[in-house]
Formats: structure tokens, C-alpha cells, sequence
């Protein structure tokens, strides 16, 4: 789905983790967290933790359970509506660190079973394809018949019912039949997912977020590297209008399809700003307002144990953005600021907002806490020295006190509703 999962690295031991149903089993791969050795399982371990909770509300449906041999099982124990297995296929899909997976049919262990399950699974995908390739393996090598067994049956089959060919050099469609302990899985269409590190497996970071197209990417882009993520939004409520808040919910909610639940600050900050007005340069502004933004991030930070904040800034992308006002910003604190986005073209940042649903709502009309604030000629190559001159005829101390004894709290929660 994106480019940078790693789903074409055909050198990556290809583990399955299963997740198995009824008469249907999810096949799941995890290709990069392959490369990480012997800390593999706390990967693993975190990515099972992350899906569990994700899946929370389906719980009364799935069981999920260790197998022997390193493989991992989710059991559907009951019937499920339609409609929330689509939702499960959805969160599976969105968690990051799982690169794809298989909707495999399960069957028993005789030819006879394997072979009906075989053609009505390729059926099913028969409008796509006109030649095909079965490639059949035993790993319970106790049945009475071989792969090769398997394959010319379940052929000859699908030639004679669907009336397709067999092609073992280039086949449209290859259907994939693994004969385990007692059962039997068949599978061949993988559905990508978001690749990248299980949430949590790099720490936790604080990600400033506004209403805007940039900085909801960045907080994916973040997460999908194994960042644990505190949303912080700063606004100007009531000059600004309060839809501008529940727009950024929105987005939070949105963000929630990767991470699970997520918490988040709304800080105001129109007291600073007429401060800041008041007080200092106004070509220095944006970049005073950024910096207190980033010591509030700071603070909220310590609160919640993370490491590092993170930003939508991308260089060049408005003139605020150059390295010499990135830089005046980023002074102002001690903290690592990360900003995924920074040498992205604009053109990737709208096609990955769409892919991960965020771009309609980024769109969505509103005032944000910059704009109004915004002078007419804003400083392009801020000179340290006097943006510290400049900011300190601030008492940024208790600024920052009042706007965090006025700042909300709230948890946006993943869940929905069972249908
Ligand atoms: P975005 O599209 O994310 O709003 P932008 O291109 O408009 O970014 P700026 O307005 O310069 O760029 O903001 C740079 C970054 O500063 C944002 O990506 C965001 O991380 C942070 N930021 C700006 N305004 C706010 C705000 N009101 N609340 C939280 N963070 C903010
Ligand atoms: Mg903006």
C-alpha cells in the first residue's frame, strides 16, 4: 500500500503468525520485524499486545492462543456478522508492523476436502485470471499422498470445473495448499498492510497536531515507526471557532485506525499570543508561538515519559519553513523534534493523507491558531540571537503555567460499535 513497506524484499524469512477461524484462518506476515535478530519477540510480542487491544470489542469472538513451533493463533469461537469481520480485516490491515496477510479456507485433511475447498476458493477469484499454478507443501508429512498429489488433483480439477489452464512459468493466479497438524489452509491473494514497527517499540513521542493536511501525516508516519503517540493541539478558541477543536478530534479519531486509542491535549494559547503581539517583533511571531509550542510539548512530554516531539514541518513548503527558522524554533528546547515529513513533496503528503484517511477531514473548512496571527511579511531567515532576544521580553514561564492549568484532557477511544 505504501511504499515504504517492505513487501518486495524476497530476502526476508517469510514467518507466518496465524489467526484461525471457524473455516476461515488469517495468515499474517510481519517481514521487517525479521531483520531485528534476537529482539524479534518483544516485537512480536508487542505487535500481538497491539492487535489484542485493537480487536478488544471482538473479543467475545476470538480466542487467541499460542501453537506450538512459534506460530500464534486468534480462534474465531463463534459465528461472526459480516460486517465486523470487515472491521477486523480493517484493523489488521491498519497495524502497523504487519506487511500483509492471507485470507486462507480451511479444510480437513483428506484429498477429497482439500480439493473441493481448492476450486470453490479459486472460483471465487476466477473472473481475474486465465492461467494458474497450484503449489501444494505437507508440513504433516503423516497423510497418504504427497504435494505433488495435491497439485495434479486440485489441477486437474480447476481445469476441468472452471476451465482454466495450467501455467507453472507465468500463472495469473497461484493458489497456495499447506497440508498442518490437522488442517488443511488454502490461500492466494495477499492483502497488503501498512508495514513498518509494531506501536510502542521505539517509545512514546508527543506529536503537535494541528488541523491541517501536514502534521496528521506525520503523526502516521511516526506511529508506523513504532512511536507511541500523545496528540497536543494548541488553539485560539474563542477568536478561533470551537469546530476548529472538534475537527482535530476528528482527525485523532482517524489517527486512532493505527495506534488504538489515543490521548490528547487541547492547550490554549490566545493568552500567549496577545502576548506575544503585544511584546516582541512581529516578523519574529510565528516562530515565538512555535516556540512556546514546543516547550509546552516539552512539559507534556515529561508528564507522559516520551522522548521526542513531532512535527508536520516540511522545508520550503510555506516561507516559515526554512532551515533558519526551523532552527530558531527547535532552540527553544532540549527535546529531539522529529519531523517525518521534512523532505517530502507536498504532492506524497496529499496521496499518503488520502490513503490513510485523514485528507478529507484536514480539508474540512476551519480558522486554525496561526492564521489569524499570521503577520504580513513573516522573518524567512531568523537570526538566533535576536529571536532570543525577542523572546525573552516574554515571561514564557507563567504563559506556559496558565495555558497548562487550562489546558483539557481527553482520550479518544477505537472502539465501535458490534453490528
Ligand atoms: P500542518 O499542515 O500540519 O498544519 P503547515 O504546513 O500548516 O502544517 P505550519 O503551520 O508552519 O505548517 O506548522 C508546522 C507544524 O507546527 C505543524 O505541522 C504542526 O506539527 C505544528 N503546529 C502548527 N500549528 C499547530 C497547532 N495549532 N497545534 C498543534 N501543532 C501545531
Ligand atoms: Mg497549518
Amino acid at each position: 500500500m505504501f511504499s515504504f513497506s517492505l513487501q518486495n524484499l524476497a530476502y526476508l524469512r517469510n514467518k507466518i503468525y496465524l489467526i484461525k477461524m471457524t473455516d476461515k484462518i488469517l495468515i499474517i506476515n510481519f517481514e521487517e520485524i525479521y531483520l531485528k535478530g534476537k529482539n524479534q519477540r518483544i516485537f512480536i510480542k508487542q505487535l500481538i499486545r497491539n492487535l489484542k487491544r485493537k480487536l478488544a470489542n471482538y473479543k467475545n469472538y476470538l480466542n487467541f492462543s499460542k501453537a506450538h513451533g512459534g506460530s500464534y493463533f486468534i480462534e474465531i469461537v463463534k459465528e461472526i456478522p459480516g460486517e465486523s469481520f470487515e472491521k477486523i480485516i480493517d484493523k489488521i490491515k491498519n497495524t502497523p508492523g504487519i506487511t500483509g496477510f492471507y485470507v486462507a479456507d480451511k479444510a480437513g485433511v483428506t484429498l477429497e476436502e482439500i480439493t473441493e475447498k481448492s476450486v470453490a476458493h479459486a472460483k471465487r477469484y476466477s473472473d481475474g485470471f486465465d492461467s494458474f499454478a497450484v503449489i501444494a507443501k505437507r508440513i504433516n508429512k503423516a497423510v497418504p499422498f504427497s504435494s505433488m498429489d495435491i497439485a495434479r488433483r486440485v489441477g486437474s480439477a480447476i481445469h476441468e470445473k472452471l476451465n482454466k489452464k495450467v501455467d507453472l512459468t507465468h500463472p495469473d493466479f497461484k493458489l497456495y495448499i499447506k497440508v498442518r497438524g490437522d488442517y488443511t489452509l488454502i490461500y492466494s491473494k495477499i492483502i497488503p498492510g501498512i508495514g513498518g514497527l509494531p506501536v510502542g517499540t521505539s517509545g512514546k513521542a508527543i506529536a503537535m497536531l494541528s488541523g491541517g493536511i501536514d502534521s496528521p501525516v506525520a503523526t502516521f508516519m511516526a506511529m508506523n515507526r513504532g512511536l507511541h503517540i500523545t496528540a497536543a493541539h494548541f488553539h485560539s478558541v474563542p477568536k478561533t471557532s470551537p469546530q476548529s477543536i472538534d475537527k482535530v478530534k476528528m482527525l485523532v479519531k482517524k489517527l486512532t485506525d493505527f495506534q488504538g486509542q489515543i490521548k490528547l491535549y487541547v492547550i490554549p494559547v490566545l493568552e500567549i499570543q496577545q502576548a506575544i503581539a503585544k511584546h516582541t517583533d512581529p516578523r519574529l511571531r510565528l516562530i515565538l508561538l512555535r516556540r512556546v509550542m514546543l516547550q509546552i510539548g516539552e512539559r507534556l512530554a515529561t508528564e507522559e515519559k516520551a522522548k521526542a516531539l513531532v512535527t508536520g514541518d516540511s522545508l520550503g513548503q510555506v516561507a516559515s519553513q526554512t532551515l533558519e527558522n526551523m532552527k530558531a524554533t527547535e532552540d527553544a528546547t532540549g527535546m529531539l523534534v522529529i519531523r517525518p515529513l521534512v523532505t517530502l513533496d507536498k504532492k506524497f503528503i496529499i496521496e499518503t493523507a488520502k490513503k490513510i484517511g485523514t485528507f478529507d477531514i484536514s480539508i474540512l473548512p476551519h480558522d486554525d491558531a496561526c492564521s489569524l496571527f499570521t503577520p504580513k511579511s513573516p522573518e524567512t531567515k531568523a537570526r538566533l540571537d535576536y529571536v532570543k532576544e525577542q523572546y525573552a521580553k516574554l515571561d514564557v514561564a507563567s504563559l506556559i503555567e496558565n495555558a497548562l492549568q487550562k489546558t483539557e484532557t481527553m482520550v479518544i477511544s477505537d472502539a465501535d460499535n458490534i453490528v
